[in-house]
């Protein structure tokens, strides 16, 4: 398994500074947040694409921009970010890229599953055509989006994923606040390529839990090889980060 970053952590800073702030913990992998971009521009992606070039770090994984969809209208707009993020993994030379559903929780099952497939129906050929795959991410149960657990899941799965291609987030926050790390890890265990590492509220995890074993302990049972994304709450501290770096590292050895 590979540690990475999540860079969405200093969405505050400038490009450049967000990368060395990186680069100073001493991460070599990064998940790319859409969220770092303050506005989305079709140009910009050139200038992330020379930023990450001169910072010298990987790039694993894009995690896309997204809009919970709250009614059919928006709909054009989340292709927008859904394309824009494509374009973005393509210049950052990643093949994976982490979507949510796109669809408000709110939605009646009509409507949602209408605009899940208008969503779905851009992005997916476009990301086929550029070779990236999507990676669907579970929910926290506070999130507007509509996903957190293995129904809500495989009723968008059933919809947009018919033939099982998509790849799986596995998001561990959310998934402890959902109470659902158990179902999850059973139903798509063997789906999951990319990882979501923060304990609740996205807090750094930097000491051994029975919980944690387990995960760790089945997604390699699975065969995951993939990142082991730190995704924390922007107001951990460098210290904070630093020791959860620390005991991933050290712990990723026997995984
Ligand atoms: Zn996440």
């Amino acid at each position: 398994m590979k540690l990475s970053l999540s860079n969405g952590i200093f969405s505050k800073l400038r490009l450049n500074g967000n990368f060395t702030a990186v680069k100073q913990l001493g991460f070599q992998n990064i998940e790319f947040n859409m969220k770092s971009i303050k506005k989305e521009h079709d140009k910009d992606v050139y200038r992330e694409q020379k930023a990450l070039a001169t910072s010298g770090l990987n790039c694993l994984t894009l995690h896309s921009a997204v809009l919970h969809v709250k009614d059919p209208i928006e709909v054009h707009q989340a292709v927008y970010y859904g394309k824009i993020s494509l374009e973005c993994a393509r210049a950052l030379r990643t093949s994976l890229m982490t979507v949510h559903s796109n669809v408000s929780k709110k939605l009646s099952r009509d409507v949602r599953e209408r605009c899940l497939r208008e969503v779905f129906g851009e992005i997916k050929p476009f990301a086929k055509s550029l070779g990236i795959k999507l990676s669907l991410e579970n929910l926290s149960y506070l999130s507007t989006g509509f996903g957190k657990n293995v129904e809500q899941l495989e009723e968008v799965l059933g919809i947009i994923d018919p033939k099982g291609e998509m790849g799986i987030t596995f998001d561990l926050c959310h998934a402890l606040e959902a109470k659902e790390m158990d179902n999850l890890l059973e139903a798509y265990g063997k789906r999951v390529c990319n990882v979501h590492m923060a304990n609740k509220a996205h807090k750094p995890i930097t000491q051994e839990t029975p919980e944690l074993k387990r995960f760790l302990t089945k997604l390699h049972d699975c065969g995951y090889e993939g990142p082991i994304t730190l995704e924390l709450d922007h107001k951990t501290s460098m210290e904070e980060i630093a020791k959860s770096k620390a005991f991933f590292e050290k712990l990723l050895v026997a995984f």
